[in-house]
């Protein structure tokens, strides 16, 4: 869920309004504008946005292969098709393992034979997987890791556009220090007309609430020889698209990919948080901070450009509020250490909520031998230390 609606009203979050009332159906459906989603149709080109200093840049022949998992609930069918094509037209077939994709339990009909039947297209290079059961995200994503070959696991949401040479400097990255966790410049999909259009060069953070937001990165930042091309270190993901070692097959020690590990995966995004069977799925707003405090890296490659459309959420029930209350209360007690009480100051009516058993989350953390949250202010987040005493 867009992080802008968690725990703010519902009328915040349902600004569509449309005097067509069968396109404000759908939109309330899928979240975006179904119809020019449907006029665009299968695959479609989209401007390329990087910088032109990343023209420059060159990658080795020889880089990991990528297995990219794309789980999908109920998708508009050409958004997630888009997302299939634009991934294989635009990536170098041999690092490309394979696509997975994971039908969490959709119940649209075209979801089903009509979307095998245009898979066909791409016969030996998709996998798909249907759950019986509908999972949410982060198992779906685990579901789809476990079948993953690949030695990088790339993790899209199902209403993308990759852009050109998007995959290659990620490989890269992770090629170069397998610590690294990344992730590419998200760039806005406009959910009323569908446009594609670049976004600055911006670092994930987040603020007392935990709330998701992007932060400017200041032009001094990006004054080096690599310049605006520079890997921007990022406190926190989008969550959207992630790109992690793949640890079946990885020969890397376990602790650089300790963020892999069947129940550390709350650490690393709530993509891969909710893998977790202790999280209630698809809400949970885990810890991307753990992935630094447990000796990883999470850095934005900013040659690497991918689309997402960013959907008006819709629909918020009162288990979904919940459950979202339950992840972030269980992420604050087991991670941020004194520095809850900041969280608390700013959710006081959160203070007293229970969140469940949190025993076995502590003793991971302990064996991973991670870092203090204050350690994770003082060399990874210092700007959010600043922020102590504002709202
Ligand atoms: N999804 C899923 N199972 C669920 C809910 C969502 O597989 O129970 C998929 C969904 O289709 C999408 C991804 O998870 O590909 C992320 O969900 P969404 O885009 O709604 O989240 P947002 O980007 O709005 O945070
Ligand atoms: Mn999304």
């Amino acid at each position: 869920m867009p992080a802008q609606c968690f725990l703010h009203s519902l009328q915040n979050c349902m600004d569509f309004n449309h005097t067509n009332p069968e396109l404000h159906k759908e939109l309330l459906k899928y979240g975006f504008n179904v119809i020019i989603s449907r006029s665009l149709g299968i695959e479609r080109e989209v401007p390329d946005t990087r910088n032109k200093m990343c023209l420059q840049k060159h990658y080795p022949a020889r880089l990991p292969t990528a297995s990219i998992v794309i789980c999908f609930h109920n998708e508009e069918f050409h958004a997630l098709f888009r997302t299939v094509s634009s991934v294989m037209n635009l990536t170098p077939h041999y690092f490309l393992e394979e696509i997975i994709l994971v039908d969490d339990m959709s119940e649209v009909d075209d979801l089903k034979e009509k979307l095998d039947y245009h898979l066909e297209t791409f016969r030996g290079k998709i996998k798909i997987i249907r759950n019986k059961k509908r999972e949410g995200l982060i198992r779906a994503r685990l579901i789809g890791a476990s079948h993953a070959s690949g030695d990088v696991l790339v993790f899209l949401d199902s209403h993308c556009e990759v852009n050109r040479v998007w995959l290659e400097p990620l490989l890269h990255a992770i090629a170069k220090d397998p610590k690294m966790v990344v992730c590419p410049l998200i760039d806005v999909i406009d959910d009323r007309t569908l446009e594609y259009k670049p976004s600055p060069v911006v670092r994930g953070a987040f603020d007392w609430n935990l709330q998701f937001k992007w932060d400017n990165v200041f032009s001094y930042e990006m004054d080096g020889p690599e310049g605006p091309t520079k890997p921007i270190r990022s406190s926190s993901d989008s969550q959207h698209i992630l790109l992690t070692l793949n640890g079946r097959n990885s020969k890397v020690k376990p602790n650089h990919t300790a963020h892999l590990h069947p129940c550390m995966r709350d650490m690393c995004s709530r993509s891969i948080g909710q893998m977790c069977r202790t999280e209630k799925p698809k809400f949970s707003q885990s810890g991307k901070r753990a992935i630094w405090m447990c000796g990883g890296q999470l850095f934005i490659i900013p040659c690497s450009r991918v689309g997402h459309i960013s959907k008006k959420q819709t629909r918020k029930t009162s288990a979904i509020i919940s459950a979202t209350i339950h992840n972030y209360l269980r992420l604050v007690h087991v991670w941020l250490d004194e520095y809850k009480e900041q969280f608390f100051l700013r959710k006081p009516g959160l203070k007293y909520v229970t969140y469940g058993n949190i025993r076995e989350r502590v003793q991971l953390r302990k064996r991973l031998g991670c870092k203090s949250f204050q350690w994770y202010l003082d060399n990874v987040f210092p700007e959010l230390e600043a922020s102590v005493n504002s709202s």
